[in-house]
C-alpha cells in the first residue's frame, strides 16, 4: 500500500468496530449460531441485489433448502423456481452446482479458506473473502462497491476505480486495514457503513464514525468520489414471442443451460432481424426454436425489461398452432401445458408479466 495512504489509517478499524457494535443491521443470517451455509447463501443473494429485496428470498430459499445437502439433492428446476423473481439466475445455478461439489469434495461442509472457496462455482475473490472472514474468522479483506466508496472517500483516492491499477491499490489497502482476528465484524461494518451512511448520494457524514478524519468530507468532495468513467448507453433489442395455443394448451420452451437465463422456461421467440416485421419474427423464431408452423394473430402485451448489459422490449403475440410436432431444436425442452399449470415453472421476469395478463383472463 502506498505510504501516503498507510499514514492515514490510524484508528480506522477501531472506529468502525465501535460503531458496528452499536449500529449493525439486524439481518437474519447474523442471528443465532453462526452457520457458514447461511452466510454463503446470503452473500450470493447480495451479489447483485439490495438487502431489503434479498430478505424475503433468503427466507424462502432457506425454508426450501435448509442445508447444503438439501440443496445438493434438489432438482435444478426446483432451485430456479425458488429463486424466481430475484433475477441473475446464474447465481442459483452456481449455488446448486457448488452444493453438489461441496458434498462430493468437502464432505458436505463449506471449505474454510479463501483459496478453497474460490474453487467453487459462483464464488469469486470478494465472496470467498466475505465467507471466510464472516463464517470462519479468517483475516481476509473484502472490496466491493460499498467498500470501494468508503475507502476512496476516506482516503481521498481520486483515481478511476475501473482501472486495474486502482483495484489493486484498493485490495492492498483493504488487506492492510483488516484488524487481525476481527475481520468478520470489521468487513460487515464496512459493508453496513457503505450501505447505510456512506451512500452513493447524500452520504450522512454527520452520523459517520469516520467523519473527523475523512479526506473527502474535509474537502467537500464526497459526491465526486469514487471516480469512474461514464456508463455507455446499453444496446437495445426488440424481441417477438408467441403465446401459442393448441386447443386450451399453451406451448412453453426451456432455455438451453448455457444461455442467458438458462434452465428457465419462456414463450418461444427471439430477436427481430433488421427489416423484419414482428409477426414474421415470431413465426420464424418459433419455427427455428421448436419446429412448428403457427398463425400469428394479434399483439397482446408489450413488456420492456432491463438486463445488466442490454435492454429489451418484448412483444407478445397470441398465436394458433397450425402444424408440426414441437421439438427442442434451439431450446432444452418444450411442452404443451394448461394455462393454470404455468405457475409450476420458473419464468424470467418479462414472461411472468405476460403470465399475469393471461391469469386475468382465466
Ligand atoms: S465522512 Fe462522509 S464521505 Fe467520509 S466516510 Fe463518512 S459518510 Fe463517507
Amino acid at each position: 500500500m502506498p505510504p501516503r495512504l498507510l499514514s492515514h489509517t490510524k484508528n480506522f478499524s477501531t472506529l468502525l468496530l465501535t460503531w458496528y457494535a452499536k449500529h449493525k443491521r439486524d439481518l437474519p443470517w447474523r442471528r443465532g449460531a453462526r452457520d457458514p451455509y447461511r452466510v454463503w447463501v446470503s452473500e450470493i443473494l447480495l451479489q447483485q441485489t439490495q438487502v431489503t429485496t434479498v430478505l424475503p428470498y433468503y427466507k424462502k430459499f432457506l425454508a426450501r433448502f435448509p442445508t447444503v445437502h438439501a440443496l445438493a439433492r434438489a432438482k435444478l428446476d426446483t432451485v430456479l423456481k425458488t429463486w424466481e423473481g430475484v433475477g441473475y439466475y446464474a447465481r442459483a445455478r452456481n449455488l446448486h452446482r457448488a452444493a453438489k461439489e461441496i458434498r462430493a469434495r468437502f464432505d458436505g461442509k463449506l471449505p474454510t479458506t479463501v483459496a478453497e472457496l474460490q474453487t467453487l462455482p459462483g464464488i469469486g475473490r470478494y465472496t470467498a473473502s466475505a465467507i471466510a472472514s464472516i463464517a470462519f474468522d479468517r483475516d481476509a479483506a473484502v472490496v466491493d462497491g460499498n467498500v470501494t466508496r468508503v475507502l476512496c472517500r476516506f482516503f481521498g483516492i481520486r483515481r478511476n476505480i475501473q482501472l486495474a491499477k486502482t483495484k489493486t491499490t484498493l485490495w492492498d489497502l483493504a488487506a492492510a486495514l483488516v484488524p487481525r482476528g476481527r475481520a468478520g465484524d470489521y468487513n460487515q461494518a464496512l459493508m453496513d457503513l457503505g450501505a447505510t451512511i456512506c451512500t452513493p448520494r447524500n452520504p450522512t457524514c454527520a452520523r459517520c464514525p469516520l467523519t473527523r478524519a475523512c479526506r473527502a468530507r474535509r474537502l467537500g468532495i464526497q459526491e465526486k468520489i469514487p471516480i469512474k468513467t461514464k456508463k455507455k448507453k446499453l444496446p437495445h433489442y426488440v424481441i417477438g414471442a408467441g403465446v401459442i395455443y393448441k386447443g386450451k394448451q399453451i406451448l412453453i420452451a426451456k432455455r438451453n443451460a448455457n444461455d442467458l437465463l438458462g434452465g428457465l422456461w419462456e414463450f418461444p421467440g427471439g430477436k427481430r432481424e433488421r427489416g423484419e416485421s414482428l409477426p414474421a419474427c415470431v413465426a420464424r423464431e418459433v419455427r427455428e426454436e421448436v419446429g412448428i408452423e403457427i398463425v400469428v394473430a394479434r399483439e397482446i402485451a408489450v413488456v420492456p425489461h432491463a438486463f445488466s448489459h442490454f435492454t429489451i422490449t418484448l412483444h407478445f403475440f397470441e398465436c394458433r398452432y397450425r402444424r408440426g410436432t414441437p421439438r427442442a431444436l434451439e431450446c432444452a425442452e418444450c411442452k404443451w401445458v394448461a394455462p393454470r399449470a404455468l405457475a409450476r415453472y420458473a419464468f424470467p421476469a418479462a414472461n411472468r408479466k405476460m403470465i399475469q395478463i393471461l391469469n386475468q383472463r382465466l
